[in-house]
């Protein structure tokens, strides 16, 4: 499918082919999953909702409730107000939701609705029922990605709902990041093995991997509660994990709240999760528990057994910048050779931060920021990978070439398991080492000729 793509790479400005990110609602869309008893809404057509649920549907397996605005050429001529108050009275008769989370379109950015008027017009006239909540916030699509849109919406909550009461509590705040509905469950679980209350958000473990009970839940049972987030506001510290995604919020918590902040990679692999860990030892002032210590030890034991088949492997990496660095650091430390790393969203401090981190290990490393997969698969044209680590898009680059590719990050269309199974935390990274060794050493089997055909490897 893509044989024709040609190894000689020119300069490409204002053409993106094959993008390696999505639009920004999608992000707003997932984020506003995780609070319960929210009904995210896009304000623009119902095209673009449309787009959003089912893109967010092909990666959980799960059906994604949204409403729109559905704006028509009226709409688009005179503004979005008539539809959107209009949308909080049927939203509210229909459905009943705590909380609706309102994001924009591209096509409600350029005509200009300002939201926040638009739902107070809506309060006043009682189409937002007492007790009931809307949030906001702007997710034009011509700039930002996904990623920008998930920070966006965990941002909105803060700014709607976060109050410093006065009282601190001894709870600390969590910002998972754009991470999947386990890797959130396995962030609870390690920080509770630390004896620490926490709040999470958002937090859509039990909403976007909830188990069949043969009964529908338009409003699953998980999600973080609207008491949560105001709440959060006391609490004693925020841990930001992944900066596109979570600092945004976090220090908006400080400046707002006065919740100071730790800004943490996304903890995947070795070293993420050790920061990660360090800063759990802190706030709760205990040791690390001997659970933890034996996950890590399991994790070491595993990379240190399997070093012949990872040391020296090439690897292309690509998707969103917060998982990138963690997964550029892991393949690092795992002896492997990052020699193509991309990703599709904007940030010249990615360019940086990859480039420290390969400094002494891949110096001449292609790194690039607002990427697209074209480009990676001319810079694999002409420096081959062992392997390609990152989302399904790039299965038509690892079917061009022959090379095998690991599933990670989002999105995963054409697989199971990544809601189920975590790759964050020291057990999350065992996982994804194995299924990296495991896709090298399927490789070594299919390519071995029958004298080099080994029973044991
Ligand atoms: S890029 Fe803009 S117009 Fe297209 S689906 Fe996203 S929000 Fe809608």
């Amino acid at each position: 499918m893509l044989d024709s793509t040609p190894s000689t790479v020119a300069d490409r400005v204002a053409l993106k082919i094959n993008p390696a990110k999505t639009c920004q609602p999608v992000g707003a869309v997932y984020a506003a999953l995780g609070v319960h008893g929210c009904l995210p809404h896009s304000h623009g057509s119902q095209g673009c909702c449309a787009y959003h649920r089912s893109h967010l549907t092909r990666h959980f397996k799960e059906p994604v409730m949204a409403s729109t605005s559905s704006f028509t050429e009226g709409s688009s001529v005179f503004g979005g107000m008539a539809n959107l108050t209009q949308a909080f009275s049927t939203i509210f008769e229909m459905y009943d939701p705590d909380i609706v989370a309102v994001h924009t379109t591209c096509l409600s950015e350029v005509i200009g609705d300002d939201i926040p008027t638009i739902i107070s017009k809506a309060r006043e006239e009682g189409r937002i029922p007492e007790g009931k909540v809307v949030v906001h916030c702007n997710t034009p699509s011509f700039v930002g990605s996904h990623v920008t849109g998930f920070s966006a919406m965990v941002k909105g909550f803060v700014k709607y709902l976060s109050e410093n009461t006065g009282t601190r509590s001894t709870a600390i705040n969590i910002l998972p990041g754009w991470v999947e509905p386990s890797d959130m469950t396995e962030l609870k679980r390690m920080v509770a093995a630390f004896g620490l209350p926490s709040i999470m958000l958002p937090d859509t473990s039990s909403v976007l991997d909830a188990p069949a009970t043969g009964e529908h839940a338009f409003f699953p049972k998980g999600g973080t509660t609207l008491p949560e987030i105001k709440a959060m506001g006391d609490a004693k510290a925020t841990l930001s994990l992944g900066t596109w995604a979570s600092l945004e919020a976090a220090t908006l918590l400080e400046t707002s709240c006065g919740v100071p902040f730790q800004e943490l990679d996304l903890p995947i692999g070795l070293a993420a999760t050790d920061r990660f860990i360090e800063s759990l030892r802190g706030l709760a002032g205990v040791d690390v528990p001997a659970q933890i210590e034996d996950e890590r030890g399991r994790l070491v034991d595993v990379i240190s057994d399997m070093h012949q088949y990872l040391s020296g492997r090439k690897v292309a990496i690509y998707g969103d910048p917060d998982h990138v660095i963690a997964l550029t650091e892991f393949c690092r430390d795992m002896d492997m050779k990052p020699v193509h790393v991309l990703t599709g969203s904007v940030g010249n401090a990615f360019e940086t931060r990859i480039k420290d981190l390969l400094a002494d290990s891949v110096p001449d490393a292609n790194v690039k920021a607002q990427g697209d997969l074209f480009l990676l698969h001319q810079w694999i044209k002409n420096e081959p990978v062992d392997l390609l680590l990152g989302t399904t898009y790039g299965k038509f680059i690892g079917r061009a070439e022959d090379i095998p590719l690991v599933r990670v990050g989002w999105p995963i269309l054409d697989r199971v398991g990544h809601s189920y199974f975590p790759t964050v935390g020291y057990l999350g990274s065992l996982r994804l080492a194995v299924e990296i060794i495991s896709a090298i050493q399927e490789r070594q089997d299919r390519d071995a000729p029958d004298h080099a055909f080994e029973l044991v490897l």
